[in-house]
């Protein structure tokens, strides 16, 4: 069973840990995901993307996927199905599609109209128990087209959404999306530090959790970070693992040229990054 993301973060910010939020492309990933999480007896939170959201055949698609594996996989962790950076139209979608929980991305709008339609969802989540995440200050890097310039969020804008009901806040420390470049200035802590201490027991959320240092990633969690979204890191492990079997020229030799054999070295990438992840991020054991 789909269960919303409340429980899981409230009890991982108590906890002094964080759930990962691992993107998923196609059946494969899902996969690799749940079985991981099952076997680590960890939370975790499956993030699907508008744009991945198209490329699997839409949000009804991707629940009767998603809730025939946990069926068909017996996994007894708790799954939350996370909308990722959804616009307004596609948290209604996603809702209605039985998702168990979503992000409404209104950072690019003016302030007053991002509190104005985070309250409109907030009466609907409610009603039907699923979690909402709400940003402020715009993400930096690119997503699915969306350009972000890396802000830090005003920890007061942080309070006035939080303030809203939401389950869960992501707020712009000098995260970016995607690769960090070379002279990445690093997370702003005095930012997050400064957030936490206007939005008390609210769940934070940090995206772009490829290539963060694990010591930034860890001191994160100690200053109130209770949910991290890793997206690129699992493509570039499946891509790096297909290339070698490629270049090996394994899918030349007997029936190597089953998709179910060219797929499984990507795939148990991706279980080693999601392994990796969930130990760093304390989550671990922590499914109960
Ligand atoms: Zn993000």
């Amino acid at each position: 069973m789909l269960v919303s993301a409340k429980e899981m973060l409230t009890k991982a910010k108590a906890g002094k840990y964080a759930v990962g939020q691992f993107n998923i492309n196609n059946l494969e990933w899902t996969k690799s995901i749940l079985l991981t999480a099952e076997e680590l007896q960890s939370p975790v939170i499956l993030g699907v993307s508008e744009g991945a959201g198209k490329y699997m055949c839409g949000y009804k698609t991707i629940v009767g996927m998603v809730k025939g594996m946990l069926e068909e996989l017996n996994i007894t962790v708790p799954v939350a199905l996370h909308l990722d950076h959804g616009s307004f139209e596609g948290a209604k979608a996603c809702i209605n599609a039985g998702f168990s929980s979503i992000m409404f991305d209104g950072s690019h709008y003016p302030i007053e109209e991002n509190i104005e339609k985070t309250t409109q969802l907030v009466h609907a989540c409610d009603i039907l128990g699923i979690s909402l995440e709400a940003e402020v200050g715009s993400i930096g890097g690119e997503e699915d087209g969306v350009i972000g310039a890396g802000e830090c969020a005003d920890p007061d804008e942080c309070k006035a959404i939080a303030d809203l009901g939401v389950t869960m806040l992501a707020a712009g420390i000098g995260n970016i999306h995607g690769k960090y470049p070379e002279n990445w200035a690093g997370l702003s802590f005095e930012t997050l530090d400064a957030i936490q201490a206007k939005t008390g027991d609210m769940p934070l959320v940090l995206h772009g959790g490829t290539g963060i240092p694990a010591d930034m990633i860890k001191k994160a969690i100690s200053l109130g970070v209770a949910k991290i979204n890793v997206n690129t890191e699992c493509q570039l492990a499946f891509q790096e693992a297909t290339r070698k079997y490629i270049e090996e020229g394994k899918d030349l030799e007997g029936k190597g040229f089953d998709p179910r054999k060219l797929l499984a070295p990507g795939a148990e990438a991706i279980k080693a990054t999601v392994k990796e992840k969930m130990e760093l991020f304390g989550s671990v054991g922590k499914a109960k």
